[in-house]
């Protein structure tokens, strides 16, 4: 069993020790630079060049953003060659995963003593950073888990961030403890606290705010995790929380990011990382043997990031809107639809566009228009009634996961759809 034999997993904290983090890492090539398609199988599954038509799965039209139910973001399609190397080879995977941690905390210039650990998504950074806070390198105690006899056992938070990934917290047996003020803050901490968890798109809903957690957080000598995991753009946000101070923060690496779908990013201090991995696959009898991190991802995270880095994200942002422009100038032309932009401040920080209509003159209300046409040839899925829209009425969508040619499929749609409800 590996965990029993510990050398690999010294060896992983000597060298991470050694990083070098004001490496600067090499730039990547501009957004939007294909590579060719990939050749096709010639007979069996998969030669019609189209699998989801083969298993009768419809493909869909995302206007909703990166949503992991409808699988994520499409992978820059450059990753597609590393993984093909990575997977000609055996190497030992936690001297890959320091290996790739030096060189991601080198590309994002994270301060000394920092590292990064690719994981399989946001969630599974979420967990094994906890566990690994919990255990440190005590093998008794990383095969233990979910049983905390003699680990901390309560983790804080804010009880406007507790959300559905909370439940990565909890799977590690830790007690959530929410608190809604600094006076509750304060009162709660004690020597069972074991971390201090920020939610970074709740920010604007909590009274205190994502500088002053963590510095009360430091005050108090706590860990602190920030899950950030759908909030780049900006890029910035990949180091900004590590330089605010934050212990660990989490990154999904197949939202916008667009690197492989089932994997995600641990960033912050070292020993807490290294920790973190000790607390996952490849190790067996740990709490993340089931977070299965591939070589192949390992190696695509890193030239998902370095593509991601070099991206013009202003430029990209213009041609977002520029999408949504064109589309509001088709529909607007239907009598009492009407259109405006919002960007949320913090996570999916992209443009959106409100779609509302005159309910006298086009009978449908929002909620029947976003099931008509995902029901629709082609189907589009794009947030309206309770779901996906962000609280506001009508239709919500954003197109920067379109792909060439569908905005203007989406206008056609939305036109035939309101006409053939208009009185
Ligand atoms: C998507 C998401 C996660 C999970 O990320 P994965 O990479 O899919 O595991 C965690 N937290 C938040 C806030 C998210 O939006």
């Amino acid at each position: 069993m590996a965990l029993s034999t510990g050398w690999n997993r010294r060896s992983f904290l000597g060298s991470v020790a050694t990083l070098a983090a004001s490496v600067v890492g090499p730039r990547g090539p501009t957004a939007g630079t294909r590579s060719p398609a990939e050749p096709k199988p010639t007979g069996g599954f998969g030669a019609s060049g189209n699998v989801y038509e083969e298993l009768g799965v419809t493909a869909v039209i995302n206007c909703q953003g990166t949503m992991t139910m409808l699988g994520g973001s499409l992978p820059h399609p450059e990753i597609q060659s590393v993984m093909e190397q990575a997977s000609r080879h055996f190497v030992s995977i936690p001297e890959l995963e320091a290996a790739a941690g030096k060189r991601i905390a080198a590309m994002l210039k994270l301060p000394q003593g920092y590292s990064a650990l690719v994981t399989s998504g946001a969630a599974a950074a979420i967990q094994s950073g906890l566990a690994g806070v919990l255990t440190g390198d005590n093998e008794t105690l990383i095969r233990q888990l979910p049983d905390l006899s003699g680990m901390k056992s309560e983790v804080i938070i804010q009880k406007s961030h507790r959300n559905p990934f909370d439940h990565q917290l909890r799977s590690t047996g830790v007690k959530l403890v929410e608190i809604e003020t600094r006076d509750q803050l304060r009162r709660t901490i004690s020597d069972r606290t074991a971390m201090m968890h920020f939610s970074n798109f709740a920010n604007p809903n909590g009274q205190i705010k994502v500088d002053e957690w963590v510095k009360l957080a430091k005050q108090y000598n706590i860990a602190s995790m920030n899950d950030a995991a759908a909030d780049t753009p900006p890029v910035s946000h990949l180091w900004d929380y590590v330089n605010l101070g934050y212990d660990l923060v989490t990154f999904s690496g197949g939202k916008a990011i667009a690197g492989p779908q089932c994997a995600g990013l641990l960033l912050g201090r070292e020993d807490l990382v290294g920790y973190a991995l000790l607390n996952n696959s490849p190790y067996e009898d740990t709490i993340g043997r089931s977070q299965k991190v591939g070589k192949e991802e390992i190696v695509a995270m890193i030239k998902a990031l370095e593509i991601h880095l070099g991206e013009d994200q202003e430029a990209l942002a213009r041609e977002w809107q520029q999408r949504l422009e064109t589309i509001a100038h088709e529909i607007g032309k239907v009598p009492g639809v009407s259109t405006s932009y919002f960007t949320p401040p913090v996570a999916n920080h992209v443009p959106h566009m409100n779609i509302t209509w005159d309910q006298k003159r086009i009978l449908l209300t929002a909620q029947d228009a976003s099931r008509q046409l995902r029901a629709g040839k082609p189907s589009i899925a794009m947030g309206g009634g309770k779901e996906g829209s962000e609280g506001r009425p009508g239709l919500v969508m954003n197109s920067f996961q379109l792909q060439p040619g569908e905005d203007k499929i989406v206008s056609e749609q939305m036109v035939r759809l309101f006409r053939a409800h208009s009185a």
